[in-house]
């Protein structure tokens, strides 16, 4: 199953082999490269999918975080990155 990264997408879930979101015609493999699966987790920045990368042989599995927050809220933007820039080694 391909599953849509659109926060809005009503039916998020495609097939394997989808190109586009049969919901709201967007790209399912993002960068070419990542196919998103399955939302494994959520929080107050956004969320986080399993996903494979297509662009390997071995098509190993990968987490892919997806930054959510409201535009007009600039304390919460500076607050995600400070801390997705913290966790970063
Ligand atoms: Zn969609």
């Amino acid at each position: 199953m391909s599953y849509c990264t659109n926060i809005d997408c009503l039916h998020p879930q495609n097939s394997d082999s989808s190109g586009f979101c049969n919901s709201c015609s967007q790209k399912l493999l993002l960068k070419q490269r990542y196919r998103t699966l399955a939302v494994i987790g959520h929080g107050g920045f956004g969320r986080t999918f399993l996903a494979i990368d297509e662009h390997l042989p071995t098509q190993p599995k990968c987490a892919i975080k997806q930054l959510c927050f409201p535009k007009e809220n600039t304390e919460v933007w500076h607050k995600a990155v400070s801390v997705s820039s913290s966790n970063l080694v």
